[in-house]
């Protein structure tokens, strides 16, 4: 296994971790919990000393799953992070709620402490001061009684919002959804990332499956080596100087090995030479939205890039609807506000025809 230093700390994490949220659902309906557990023990020996657990995941087992296998394991031979936001937190924000939720996830995963704790999920700027303001003094005074070792974030936001939320300089690390279908335009919030000497943490390396199902798209990643496209994708990402940690979710013993093979003899580069390496690459991916963010100042107030994401999924051949109600919390037909003054195409990087594109969207409702 190839390891890094996880930002300014002391810690070497494997350069792949493991993603606690795909157990198997089979087992976990049958009550095969200590099945599933196995996975985690497998990866651990095969060198993985990084694993990201959260409340929620699996049917809310996946704590519980992970806790049953660590407590096996060396405390000091691995690294564990959970979750929390107002949204785990019945929306309340008091000192007992927040403690109650880090104490079962402690429980759960059968540890004294946190490794990291994650203000998850932030998917804009007025999300995350609203969380931060409510909840950030909790995180301090759980770090100050050694529950925690260290204050951490999870974003999805996009283009300069990552930038913002860096110079709070209030995290340790962050977690952010970074892979070969959106790295050309996250490079400013990963560098500003690492020069502030977080740790960064990579989930959804593969872009939720997208990469491995259209290896159309994404064979360049595989030149030069015997890697399929899913081990290809999670090298790439691994590859980046900057990242600490890239996610693998694993199901099974042979997800544990791909993410293990995907970087044997790893050769870690600055994201620049990354960038440069692959810059007319993939052109396939024209017509994709990259998540830049630079069309984002609708008069309508239309979230244009989550919209744009959507449409990827649609492109794929997956379910934008499911995309914009279950992941970004958007109504359909705010897609339908839109009166085409031509404003985000002008700007828009990939000169993709949004308004075309919102028009299809608005037709699902
Ligand atoms: S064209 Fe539509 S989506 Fe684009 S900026 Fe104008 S109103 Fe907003
Ligand atoms: S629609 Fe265009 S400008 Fe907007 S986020 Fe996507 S690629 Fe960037």
């Amino acid at each position: 296994m190839y390891y890094k230093q996880y930002g300014n700390t002391n810690m070497k994490v494997s350069a792949v971790g493991m993603g606690t949220m795909r157990y198997n659902d089979d087992d976990i309906n049958a009550g095969n919990l200590e099945k599933c557990a196995e996975i985690v023990l497998y990866a651990h020996e095969k060198g993985i000393n990084f694993f990201d657990s959260a409340p929620f995941y699996c049917q809310d087992k996946s704590e519980i799953i992970t806790g049953m296998a660590l407590s096996q394991l060396p405390r000091d031979s691995y690294f564990i992070s959970s979750k929390v936001n107002l949204g785990t937190l019945d929306k309340k924000s008091s000192a007992d709620d927040f403690r109650r939720r880090l104490e079962t996830s402690l429980k759960r995963l059968k540890v004294d402490y946190l490794d990291f704790y994650y203000l998850w999920c932030m998917l804009d700027m007025e999300s995350f001061k609203k969380q931060y303001d409510l909840l950030y003094k909790h995180f301090e005074q759980a770090k100050s009684e050694g529950l925690i070792r260290h204050i951490t974030v999870s974003s999805h936001m996009q283009g300069n919002d990552l930038e913002k939320l860096v110079d709070t300089e209030a995290f340790s690390g962050i977690l952010i959804g970074y892979n070969a279908l959106n790295y050309r335009f996250r490079q400013a919030g990963i560098a500003a990332a690492y020069n502030k000497g977080m740790g960064i943490t990579v989930m959804n390396p593969l872009g939720g499956g997208l990469i491995p199902e259209n290896p159309e798209y994404f064979s360049y990643l595989t030149e030069g080596s015997d890697l399929t496209v899913a081990q290809a994708a999670l090298r790439f990402v691994a590859s980046h100087k900057e990242i600490s940690v890239a996610l693998a979710g694993c199901t099974t013993k042979e997800h544990v090995d791909d993410a293990v093979k995907a970087v044997e003899g790893l050769v870690e580069k600055p994201a620049a030479e990354i960038y440069k390496e692959y810059e007319n690459s993939g052109l396939a991916l024209n017509n994709l939205c990259t998540g830049c963010a630079y069309c984002d100042s609708c008069p309508q107030g239309i979230e244009i890039p989550k919209f744009m994401d959507a449409y990827n999924l649609h492109i794929f051949g997956k379910n934008m609807a499911d995309r914009l109600k279950h992941h970004w919390s958007l109504p359909i037909n705010k897609a339908a506000e839109c009166i085409r003054c031509g404003k985000c195409e002008d700007l828009c990087t990939q000169h993709l025809p949004i308004m075309d594109r919102l028009e299809e969207i608005a037709q699902l409702n």
